[in-house]
């Protein structure tokens, strides 16, 4: 049994899947947060797939949770990034947390019990990573803090919080620490709502926490988050994302080439033109691309799990992730629009569609938002500067 067999037997997936696609064109229209789903998910393992085996979880590898994500994405956009950006937190938590945290944390989340949010982003620092603005204070032994996020992930949902902040009061906006609380170590209050274009069951609504941890809960206090950034949160990241966003787009070509391939009825796309065929091309090797890239960095961060992580600093890797998530975003996006050109306004521009193309467009509208290209692009044009052998 191969790899992809042996996780579909062990985690019921298809079972999984199922639900998770049929509530999909629910969760958009209502934009309600996807709980059925993410119970499934828990029920059967797949929220602690990151967890390595000696804290009770799968020990799932990078290209187990790609794989993973690709499929909840071609069922539910939002439900697979409230998954994938659960797992990322996890994957954090397992590589940089002291080992008080890992042994409190892990089992719980391998048993289905802790589902991670993401707090990342803040409104003075936007969409930058490698800073923060709401620092962390003393209160006795512990460390306290008063976080806002303009978009959170699941944030009402969650039972534990990842979040970046400021070292202390006097520390510089670079020097960020990666602190871990659980819900009940935090008072939690909501800020707006969430009513986006696409990816609507993902509640994504800004929210407050304020609270205390004991010092443990600070993820590799001795290091640079810049270096746990360009390691982990970038890769896991990107990877992650591209997976879901390429899962989205694939599901959607694949249900418009069953509709394409099904007898007449009258009306759509004439299947026998010339100019139709050139149109299923062009999307077909954009998703490759997107494949092909997803593939090279995946087993390029393997590697790097395996013989050094530190590689994942060097200036032609950070260019390889950043290329992985604009290229996803843009392609993705544009494979899907192309899908409601073929479509017309029948089967493409049309809501009610038996093919699920405006949702998906919708939905991976919000790609290039995510971590925002046009930083992520002058980013990298500075890094492409640094790569005088343009390593590709
Ligand atoms: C579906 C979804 C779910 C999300 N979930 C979470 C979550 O769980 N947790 C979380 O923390 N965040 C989350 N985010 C937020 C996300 O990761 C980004 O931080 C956020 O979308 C950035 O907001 P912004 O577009 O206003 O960008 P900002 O970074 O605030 O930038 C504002 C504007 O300035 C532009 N800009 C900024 N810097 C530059 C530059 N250097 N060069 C050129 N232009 C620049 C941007 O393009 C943008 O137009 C989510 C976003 C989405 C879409």
């Amino acid at each position: 049994m191969n790899r992809e067999a042996m996780l579909e037997s062990k985690f019921d997936l298809e079972s999984v899947l199922k639900q998770v696609r049929k509530s999909a064109p629910h969760v958009d229209a209502s934009s309600e947060f996807p709980s059925e789903n993410l119970q499934a998910l828990r029920s059967s393992g797949l929220c602690g797939l990151m967890v390595p085996e000696s804290y009770g979880g799968p020990g799932g590898s990078v290209s187990d949770l790609a794989m993973v994500a690709e499929k909840l994405g071609a069922a539910c956009l939002s439900t697979a990034l409230i998954w994938g950006m659960h797992c990322q937190q996890v994957d954090l938590v397992v590589h940089y947390g002291s080992e008080a945290l890992k042994r409190d944390v892990l089992p719980r989340v391998a048993n289905g019990e802790v589902y991670i949010a993401s707090v990342t982003t803040e409104a003075k620092t936007g969409a930058s990573l490698m800073s923060a603005d709401a620092a962390l204070g003393h209160e006795g032994d512990r460390l306290s803090f008063q976080r806002a996020s303009p978009v959170v992930t699941g944030g009402a949902q969650a039972d534990g919080f990842l979040m970046t902040l400021r070292a202390g009061a006097e520390a510089s906006a670079k020097d960020v620490r990666m602190v871990y609380a659980d819900r009940d170590e935090v008072t939690v209050a909501p800020q707006g709502g969430w009513n986006s274009l696409g990816m609507r069951g993902t509640a994504s609504a800004g929210l407050s926490l304020e609270g205390s941890v004991d010092p443990s809960r600070i993820l590799a206090p001795g290091r640079e988050f810049r270096e746990i950034a360009m390691e982990n949160v970038i890769p896991t990241g990107h990877i992650t994302w591209a997976s879901i966003w390429l899962g989205a787009a694939r599901g959607a070509f694949r249900a418009l080439i069953a509709w394409m391939r099904r007898p007449r009825k009258g009306g759509g796309p004439d299947v026998t033109s010339d100019h139709l065929r050139w149109q299923l091309a062009r999307v077909r090797t954009e998703l490759a691309v997107v494949d092909a890239l997803l593939r090279d960095a995946v087993e390029e961060y393997e590697t790097a799990r395996r013989e050094g992580v530190e590689r994942m600093c060097s200036v032609p890797n950070r260019i390889r992730l950043n290329t992985l998530k604009l290229v996803a975003s843009e392609r993705t996006f544009a494979a899907v629009d192309q899908m409601i050109e073929i479509g017309g306004m029948g089967i493409g521009y049309n809501e009610d569609s038996a093919v699920p193309l405006a949702r998906a467009f919708r939905d991976l509208r919000s790609a290039s938002l995510t971590q925002s290209n046009n930083r992520l692009w002058s980013d990298t044009g500075s890094l492409v500067l640094l790569d005088r052998q343009v390593e590709l």
